[in-house]
């Protein structure tokens, strides 16, 4: 990389570091169907005030309150997937994909309006929510953005599967998944995360599932939009889309970007190592709840150790040359 590009990159990490609020700089609009009803919804983007947060609305949605909040407290189901639920009982459906893509460009406050009860998959991953939110273009606020920083271990656990937040001095997931068969079996990833970090490694990597599955999903009405344009698919030890694999190990990169949208219903990033070992969305909900649930386990990361934060993260940049 030129040096002029180095020092432009410094000095934006710099301003990362005093870290302001984001929400986009103009409306946006998309459309597909959802993974689990198979209907079509469209959805209107459009920027909030600093504090927000992001809050869906149900535009089909004329009687009753139409807000949910994208927090911990709102989480109606973790069954195959997200589901928010206001208190007068309006849901919205699947919104991990999205909530990765906000975590991921840093963007904190957002009005998500949606005309049905589930957000679209789109191609499985977050990678057409985050080119919509980019040509959007972020916006800086005038306000600071608060994270959450471990100062105590939490975990949870169920059965095999586990999930825990330490203290660490800078963000990091590392995520186990463990399968019997080919084409998965054991992977591990570490991520440490960043915008950059989150486009080139995480934001592509798609939703996945067993072709021997789909009818049992398909008998308690769940999928019924699945297809090889959504989802990646296996059957008999292999990959079985035309085009294959995006990373070798898209399957644990992709459980990384769940735990991210997951992680976000803290309602601010968390300052702290995720480790889980075959994680899933309830796990990682109980987590955050846990996290919320336990003052002790938490502060509102103080000016000094952000600004250090800043600082190892400009050195390991030019580390990394
Ligand atoms: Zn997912």
């Amino acid at each position: 990389m030129c040096p002029g590009g180095a020092n432009r990159k410094v000095a934006e990490l710099k301003v990362a570091a005093l870290d302001v609020q984001h929400t986009i700089s103009s409306p946006a609009v998309c459309a597909g169907i959802g993974v689990h009803t198979g209907a079509r919804v469209r959805l209107s983007i459009r920027p909030a005030p600093a504090d927000t947060g992001i809050i869906f609305v149900r535009g089909d949605e004329r009687d009753l309150d139409a807000r949910i909040p994208a927090t911990a407290d709102y989480v109606a189901s973790t069954n195959l997937g997200t589901t928010l639920r206001n208190r007068a009982g309006v849901e919205i459906a699947t919104v991990e994909h999205f909530l990765a893509a906000c975590a991921g460009l840093e963007i904190d406050n957002l009005i998500v309006e949606a005309d049905g009860p589930e957000l679209p998959i789109l191609d499985g991953s977050s990678a057409q929510f985050v080119q919509l939110l980019m040509s959007a273009g972020t916006k800086a606020q005038h306000a600071t953005r608060r994270s959450i920083e471990i100062i105590e271990r939490i975990s949870v656990a169920s059965g095999d599967k586990s999930a825990s937040l330490e203290p660490a001095e800078r963000a990091e997931f590392d995520v186990t998944i463990r399968y019997a068969d080919a084409p998965i079996g054991v992977q591990r990833r570490r991520y440490f995360p960043g915008r950059d970090a989150f486009l080139h490694e995480i934001a592509d990597a798609r939703t996945y599932g067993f072709l021997s599955d789909v009818e049992k999903l398909h008998a308690i009405g769940r999928g019924l939009g699945a297809s090889y344009e959504n989802t990646v698919v296996i059957d008999g030890g292999r990959v079985v889309n035309d085009d294959g694999l995006r990373f070798e190990d898209e399957f644990v990169r992709h459980k990384i970007l769940d735990a991210i949208g997951d992680l976000a219903l803290a309602g601010a990033p968390i300052l702290g190592r995720y480790v889980a070992d075959q994680p899933g969305h309830a796990l990682n909900v109980k987590l955050v709840q846990t996290l919320l649930d336990t003052p002790r386990a938490w502060r509102w990361a103080p000016p000094d150790v952000l600004a250090a934060m800043a600082e190892r993260q400009v050195a390991a940049f030019a580390a990394a040359g």
